[in-house]
């Protein structure tokens, strides 16, 4: 991942603020009210003091009023700051969660395969939560208090510039140390951010799989991992706490110093006798009012810190380049004639290869069945057809038009799949089956359960139709599943069909009856059907033996059986057919 220096980081961040300049502006005005009216408590002393020793009347009535005008005018400063600078940043924030996973939605395929589920969603969470302490408290004190020692440093510089002047002779120390404090507090942060995303990992693997890890006795395991990953994150917040309680003191410590040494250097019988005493005590108070302004400066260094670190992992996320999408085709409704040629195909650069030269031609509304043993590479041929990754070498043509050509949502459009793990949402039956379709037919969705023989069970679930199943459906079971599934590539009604053990999960009477369903469903479309029960395919136009990622043999059912090859081969071994 880039690393960024923090100042692009926030001119980034900045970016994000662009939007909402008024309510940003309208924050620092409320600031610069708010500061302003803090640093004329050292006038204020200064006319106390003054007054004391020569009292008049209108003195004595103009004080108070001074003091309520004061508090008043520091109150509406207040309130805009506080309450304009919480709308930007949780816009800001809003805003960039959004942005976030709106980009996670179109990373390709091989993100997620090296990306645990547990670190994408801390980003979404965690980390932008870190963004808006930045944000929210950090930016308010910034300006706030930033702007308050500003106020004050002009008073000061007004009132004596060259005692000022030496009062600030400690400046650059304490920059030293909010310096290297700052790149600490960054380090740190970045690692407890990735170890947030570790608990979040090993919680969400845990939970999800409560079964297997019961029925492995695997609890203490999983206890084991959790406190390791939550032990890593303790003491990497113990770091930043260290770093915090010395940094602080440290930078407290210094400004004590400078203020001792300007106290000794104004209690000089020379300077003394230049000032008014009210002027002294006007300038000491000012000089001391600093005190808590910069505390709270030193403080909040380690939440900017972290949000700069939250933001530069976000921003690094940001710039994952999204899934290639440079087609300009729109593919309409496709016929469905699809051509592979020479097609090869690795997960990665260092990874051995799945797909070794396919060449295939497949006729519109052809039945095509693809055999093999587990990790042959069915699954990742029938993959490449909706792009969910690119050919290392060939090419794939649908309509004679390659498949690079076409924009990528409506292509997918085209292509109906229903693979081996079935992904249900949390929703009712109906919005499954018509997933992402706004206001669907309810009699289309019906017309499609029927035909994948789901109807009769879900008129059965209390609710029906609108019977909300639970995450990922877990209120069905295996064959519910896949029949909600398949249901739901029968409503989208795509030119290309693609089933991918659809109907392992079900009994051998379902499968009968989803088998006659399918080949209706089938007539008129491109249908790529991977079985391994092969009593399922037989009736395919022609049948693909694959072995380790090479077609060994093609031909119909009883083509294959006569030439007795590896198709029959496999035959044999499933129907126990003595040889
Ligand atoms: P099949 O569907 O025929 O059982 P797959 O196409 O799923 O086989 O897998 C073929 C090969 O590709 C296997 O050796 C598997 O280990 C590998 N493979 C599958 N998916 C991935 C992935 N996302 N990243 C890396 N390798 C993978
Ligand atoms: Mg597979």
């Amino acid at each position: 991942m880039i690393e960024h220096s923090g100042w692009t980081l926030y001119k980034r961040l900045l970016g994000y603020v662009k939007p909402y300049w008024r309510a940003f502006a309208l924050a620092i005005l409320g600031y610069a009210i708010y500061a302003a009216s803090s640093t004329a408590l050292a006038e204020m002393m200064k006319r106390l003091i003054d007054g004391i020793q020569n009292p008049d009347a209108a003195f004595r009535l103009f004080l108070p009023l001074f003091v309520v005008g004061m508090f008043a005018t520091r109150g509406v400063g207040t309130f805009l700051g506080t309450y304009f600078m919480s709308s930007v940043a949780r816009n800001l924030v809003h805003a960039l969660r959004c942005d976030v996973f709106n980009h996670m939605l179109h990373l390709p395929g091989h993100f997620f395969d090296g990306h645990s589920t547990g670190h994408l969603i801390s980003r979404v969470t965690y980390h932008v939560e870190q963004v808006t302490g930045a944000a929210t408290k950090a930016v308010t004190i910034l300006l706030r208090e930033g702007l308050f020692v500003i106020g004050l440093v002009s008073y000061l510089l007004w009132t004596n510039w060259m005692l000022t002047l030496l009062f600030l002779a400690v400046t650059p120390l304490i920059g030293v140390v909010v310096s290297y404090a700052s790149k600490r507090f960054r380090r740190i942060s970045r690692r407890i951010q990735r170890s947030m995303g570790d608990v979040t990992h090993v919680a969400s693997e845990a939970l999800s799989g409560y079964r297997v890890v019961r029925t492995h006795g695997a609890e203490a395991y999983e206890k084991a991992r959790f406190a390791e990953a939550s032990e890593v994150n303790r003491r990497q917040s113990m770091k930043e706490a260290l770093t915090k309680a010395t940094s602080t003191p440290v930078i407290q410590l210094l400004v004590a110093l400078s203020l001792a040494l300007l106290v000794w250097l104004a209690m000089s019988p020379t300077l003394l006798d230049a000032m008014t005493p009210g002027e002294f005590v006007a300038f000491v108070t000012a000089a001391a009012l600093m005190a808590k302004p910069v505390r709270q400066l030193t403080e909040i260094n380690s939440e900017i810190q972290k949000g700069i670190a939250a933001a530069g992992e976000l921003f690094g996320l940001l710039e994952e380049p999204p899934e290639s999408d440079e087609g300009t085709r729109d593919p309409g409704r496709l016929a469905g004639r699809v051509r592979l040629e020479g097609v090869r195909f690795a997960y990665g650069e260092d990874q051995p290869e799945v797909l070794k030269g396919i060449d295939l031609e497949v006729a519109p509304g052809e039945m095509v069945a693809i055999v093999g043993r587990s990790g042959s590479g069915k699954s990742t041929l029938v993959g490449l057809l909706p792009r969910f990754y690119r050919p290392t070498a060939g090419r794939i043509l649908i309509d004679e038009v390659p498949l690079e050509a076409f924009r990528l949502q409506p292509l997918r459009r085209q292509i109906a799949l229903v693979s081996q793990q079935v992904t249900l949402f949390n929703a009712s039956i109906a919005d499954n089956i018509a997933y992402g379709i706004d206001d669907p037919d309810r009699a289309a969705i019906e017309a499609a359960a029927r035909a994948a023989h789901a109807h009769e069970f879900i008129e059965r679930m209390p609710g029906g139709y609108d019977a909300v199943i639970g995450e990922n459906g877990v209120m069905l079971s295996g064959g519910q599943r896949q029949r909600l599934a398949i249901a739901r590539a029968i409503f989208k009604d795509a030119p290309l069909l693609v089933l991918d053990e659809a109907t392992s999960a079900l009994d051998t009477e379902s499968e009968r009856h989803i088998q006659a369903a399918l080949e209706e469903v089938c007539r008129g479309r491109t249908t790529f059907v991977i079985a391994h029960r092969l009593s399922t395919i037989e009736r395919a136009d022609r049948i693909l033996v694959l072995e380790q990622g090479e077609v060994v043999e093609q031909g119909s059912h009883a083509e294959l059986l006569a030439r007795d090859g590896a198709y029959a081969a496999l035959h044999r071994l499933q129907f126990q057919e003595p040889a």
